[in-house]
C-alpha cells in the first residue's frame, strides 16, 4: 500500500475522551470511530489488525478440530424464553420488536441459538463430539462503555460451543479450548494467564479466565509470579491426546492465579511472599464447562449405546476479538504510538523515503516495495511529499515493527537503513539485505 493511496486519518491532538493510551492511539492512529457510545466504526487501519486477529483464532480453533459457521447477530426472544434466560440477562441485553410485534434480541451471546441447532438436527452419540464456534458481532448495553473498544457494546466475540456424550468428554473439550487459547494468545504475542473465575450469568462450576496483566485492567487479580515464566512455545500437539491436553492444563493452572471472583486469601498466603502479586488484568477470553444446563431445558439429547435418551454436556468459550487490539497495545507501546508484534501488524514493514521526488530515492523505494510485495509481504511505503520527521512520528505511531528508510546519501554508498520499532536500532544493509532479513524475520510468524 502506499501511503498517498490509503485512507490514514491521523490525529494530531490527543483526543480529550479516551482515558487510557489504546484508545487514545486507537484514534490517533486512525483505528477506529467512534459512532455512538460504545459502538464504532473500524477505519482501514483498525479493520486490518482486527482482521488479522480474527485469522490467528481462526486457524488456532480449525487446528483445535473445531468447526467454524456463523449465526445471526438478531436473536428470537423465545428461545431465551425456554432457557429461562431472557428474564435473567437484564438490562444488559438490548430488546428489539419486530413490525409483527415480534420479540427479538440483539444476542449478547449464542448458547440459546446454538442449542437449538444442535436439538435440530443431532441424535446421536455417534455424532459426537462436535465443537461448532463463530466470529460474530454481540451487543450488550453496558451500563458504562468505555477504553474504546476494550468494553464497547457492540464486540466481535469468537464464541465456540462443545457437545460431548459424557462429562469426561466435555472437560477434554475444556482443557482442548485452554491449550489452543494459549497457542492463540501467544501468536499475537500476548501473555495471557488462565486463571480461576466465576461462572456469572452463564453459569458452571468449571471455568477459567485469560487475563492480560495491564495496570489499566480492569479486573484485580491475585497470582503467583511463577505462571509468568510458563510459555507455551512451538512444542507440538495432539489434540485428541486427552493426556496430553490435561497436562498442559495442569501446567498452566496448578499455580495459583485467581481473579478477585474466587481469591482465597489463606491458600494465597501459602505461596513465599516474594512470589505473591496482586495486579490489575485485562479479560481476553473464558472457557466454561457448564454440564446440562442449556441441554436440559432446551431438550437438546442424544441416544446413547444403549438407547437412552440422555442429555448433551457443554461448555462455551469465548475470545473477546476486538477487544484484544485494545490489550495488545496496553501490552506493547511506547511514548511514541504502538508497538505491533509481528504476528498482528496490520503491515509487516514500512518504506519511509527520505527525499520523494528524488529519482534514485524514488527508483529505491519502488524496488524495495515490489520485493518485499513479491515475497509476500505487505509493506506500507510512505511516499508523500512530506518532511522526514512527520513520516517518522507517523510511522512510529501506527507501530509497525520494522522500517526501511530510504535516502539519496545512503544511496550513494549502496545503502538503506533498517530500523526495530521495538528495539530502536538501526542497521545499514544493501536494499537486498535488508528485504532478506525482514522476510527472514516473518518467516518465523
Ligand atoms: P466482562 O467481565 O469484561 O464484562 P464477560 O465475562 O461478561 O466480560 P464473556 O461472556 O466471558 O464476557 O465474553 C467472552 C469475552 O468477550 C470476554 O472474555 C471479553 O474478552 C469479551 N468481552 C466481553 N464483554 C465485552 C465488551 N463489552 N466489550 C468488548 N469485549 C467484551
Ligand atoms: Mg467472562
Amino acid at each position: 500500500m502506499r501511503l498517498s493511496r490509503y485512507f490514514l486519518p491521523v490525529l494530531k491532538e490527543t483526543p480529550a475522551e479516551a482515558q487510557i493510551v489504546s484508545h487514545r492511539y486507537m484514534l490517533r492512529a486512525g483505528m477506529i470511530k467512534q459512532a455512538s457510545a460504545g459502538i464504532y466504526s473500524w477505519l482501514p487501519l483498525g479493520f486490518k489488525v482486527l482482521r488479522k486477529i480474527e485469522n490467528i483464532v481462526h486457524e488456532e480453533q480449525v487446528r483445535a478440530g473445531h468447526i467454524p459457521m456463523l449465526m445471526p447477530t438478531l436473536q428470537s426472544a423465545d428461545l431465551w424464553r425456554e432457557s429461562g434466560r431472557y428474564d435473567d440477562y437484564g438490562e444488559e441485553m438490548l430488546r428489539i420488536t419486530d413490525r409483527h410485534g415480534r420479540d427479538m434480541l440483539y444476542g449478547p451471546t449464542n448458547e440459546e441459538l446454538i442449542t437449538d441447532i444442535f436439538r435440530s438436527h443431532v441424535n446421536s452419540y455417534k455424532d459426537l463430539p462436535l465443537t461448532l464456534y463463530h466470529i460474530q458481532w454481540k451487543f450488550r448495553d453496558e451500563i458504562r462503555p468505555r477504553f474504546g473498544v476494550m468494553r464497547g457494546r457492540e464486540f466481535l466475540m469468537k464464541d465456540g460451543y462443545n457437545f460431548d456424550l459424557t462429562k469426561e468428554d466435555a472437560l477434554h473439550a475444556y482443557n482442548r479450548h485452554l491449550v489452543s487459547y494459549l497457542r492463540t494468545y501467544e501468536r499475537m504475542g500476548l501473555q495471557a494467564i488462565p486463571m480461576r473465575a466465576d461462572g456469572g450469568p452463564i453459569g458452571g462450576d468449571y471455568t477459567h479466565e485469560f487475563l492480560v496483566l495491564a495496570e489499566t485492567g480492569e479486573s484485580e487479580v491475585f497470582y503467583d509470579s511463577a505462571v509468568t515464566d510458563l510459555s507455551f512455545g512451538d512444542r507440538a500437539i495432539d489434540y485428541d491426546d486427552v493426556a496430553q491436553c490435561q497436562g498442559v492444563l495442569e501446567e498452566f493452572t496448578s499455580r495459583y492465579a485467581r481473579t478477585d471472583e474466587t481469591h482465597d486469601e489463606a491458600l494465597f498466603n501459602e505461596i513465599p511472599e516474594e512470589r505473591r502479586r496482586v495486579a490489575r488484568g485485562i479479560e481476553v477470553g473464558q472457557i466454561f464447562y457448564f454440564g446440562t444446563k442449556y441441554s436440559e431445558p432446551m431438550g437438546a439429547t442424544v441416544i446413547n449405546d444403549k438407547q437412552e435418551q440422555v442429555p448433551v454436556h457443554m461448555g462455551s468459550h469465548g475470545i473477546g476479538v476486538s477487544r484484544l487490539l485494545g490489550a495488545i497495545i496496553e501490552a506493547s507501546h511506547d511514548d511514541k504510538g504502538i508497538i505491533w508484534p509481528e504476528g498482528v501488524t496490520p503491515f509487516h514493514c514500512g518504506i519511509v523515503n527520505l527525499k520523494q521526488g528524488d529519482a534514485e530515492a524514488d527508483a529505491a523505494c519502488e524496488s524495495l516495495y515490489a520485493a518485499l510485495s513479491n515475497a509476500g509481504l505487505e509493506p506500507l511505503y510512505d511516499d508523500r511529499n512530506e518532511r522526514a520527521g512527520g513520516k517518522f512520528a507517523t510511522m512510529d505511531l501506527i507501530g509497525l515493527p520494522w522500517r526501511i528508510t530510504v535516502g539519496p546519501r545512503g544511496l550513494k554508498n549502496g545503502v538503506v537503513e533498517l530500523t526495530s520499532r521495538r528495539t530502536g536500532e538501526s542497521v545499514e544493509l544493501s536494499p537486498e539485505d535488508a528485504v532478506a532479513r525482514v522476510v527472514e524475520i516473518y518467516a518465523a510468524h
